[in-house]
């Protein structure tokens, strides 16, 4: 498959209330946002025409801005309709999108006050965050070298660009040993989630997953509690320990980009993609799309 570059495709994108050409969207070299890492952002997807959770997506956009201290210049309303509209200019109706906020160049230094805040929105035909045969066999993680930081050391509830480096690190370590993510720890060594997903296990019928108290609560992961929970299904969220893996018989992650992947192993534990991961995965294929109908 060929690589085009994200900065050298045709289509428009929304930057600052406007509809520039797709090449033509750029930021300065000298841009807080890039220098200091004053960025926050989304990852959503609009299945058939809709924006699954699209204003849940926007307010926690709107959420990270100001925990960074970042006031965003316009309405929650005002991004969501901006986002539907970027979809319909590029003549989407399954896609990928990519609302971003950042510090412009008017201050360059720790002190940022004077910035303005811009704000973008990209989207792009993304069918699967993870191969589709890997995503059939589960994928494959190892343990990453970073944790998530404590609620004191960052602001972990923002989805903000600088808590990625971490992610970006361990999930290219990840890559170059043949593994397609990795799995990361907490601070005080639970497990937390993955470099870009968050994770689910299953032992006996029952749901277990991360307490998200110093990583994302992801959109992905609370519909999916609630797809469970409504089909009867007990989910128990607390914290989980490493040894703990081996005692879980199925594995899977959910996320906006990832949706719901099985995972066949983490680290030297080994689980088998079964009938409640798979199925899970295919109702919540059929709610983003409106055809489940719920119980
Ligand atoms: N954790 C991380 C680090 C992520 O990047 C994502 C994707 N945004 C998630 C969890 C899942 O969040 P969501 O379901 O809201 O996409």
């Amino acid at each position: 498959m060929s690589l085009v570059p994200f900065d050298d495709r045709d289509g428009w994108i929304w930057l600052d209330g406007q509809f520039v050409p797709w090449r033509e969207a750029k930021v300065h070299v000298l841009t807080h946002g890039l220098h200091y890492a004053s960025a926050v952002f989304e990852g959503e997807r609009m299945y058939g025409g809709e924006i699954f959770e699209l204003t849940a997506h926007t307010e926690r956009l709107f959420k990270s801005a100001e925990i960074l201290d970042m006031e965003i210049p316009f309405t929650v309303a005002q991004i969501d309709q901006a986002c539907k509209d970027t979809c319909a200019k590029n003549g989407l109706t399954d896609a990928y999108l990519r609302p971003i906020a950042w510090r412009g160049s008017e201050m360059i230094g720790v002190s940022a006050q004077n910035t303005r805040i811009h704000v973008a929105i990209a989207v792009w035909d993304w069918p699967s965050y993870f191969k589709p045969e890997e995503r059939a066999k589960g994928i494959r993680m190892c343990w990453a070298k970073y944790k998530r930081p404590s609620p004191e050391t960052e602001p972990v509830h923002a989805k903000a660009a600088g808590l990625y480096m971490i992610c970006t690190i361990s999930k290219h370590a990840a890559e170059k040993d043949g593994f397609t993510d990795a799995m990361m720890l907490d601070y005080r060594g639970y497990v937390a989630e993955s470099t870009g997903s968050n994770v689910f296990f299953i032992k006996d019928g029952v749901i277990h997953t991360p307490l998200p108290d110093c990583f994302l609560n992801g959109i992905t992961r609370q519909s999916l509690i609630k797809l469970a929970r409504r089909q009867g299904f007990e989910v128990v969220e607390r914290h989980i320990l490493p040894e703990e893996l081996s005692t879980f018989s199925e594995c899977f992650v959910t996320g906006s980009a990832a949706e719901v992947t099985p995972v066949a192993q983490i680290g030297e534990y080994s689980f088998t993609p079964g009938n409640i991961s798979l199925s899970l995965a295919d109702d919540y294929a059929r709610m983003v799309r409106r055809q489940l109908v719920s119980a």
